[in-house]
């Protein structure tokens, strides 16, 4: 099962939480029980370690 990882742009609260893909995503924040959480797609590891991966296109 995968694990998504959200945070909540009112206070900042980061969770993870298991669900299926035919899950509702979450949209109300666990803490501060506003639907301000949005999903943060790091369920895959990715580090932004080091040189690379810049984005120029602006
Ligand atoms: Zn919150």
């Amino acid at each position: 099962m995968p694990v998504y990882h959200y945070r909540c742009k009112n206070c900042g609260y980061d969770f993870t939480e298991h669900q299926s893909f035919d899950d509702e995503p979450i949209t109300v924040c666990p803490k501060c029980t506003e639907p301000t959480v949005r999903k943060v797609y790091s369920a895959v590891p990715v580090t932004f370690k080091g040189s690379g991966f810049y984005r120029t296109d602006k």
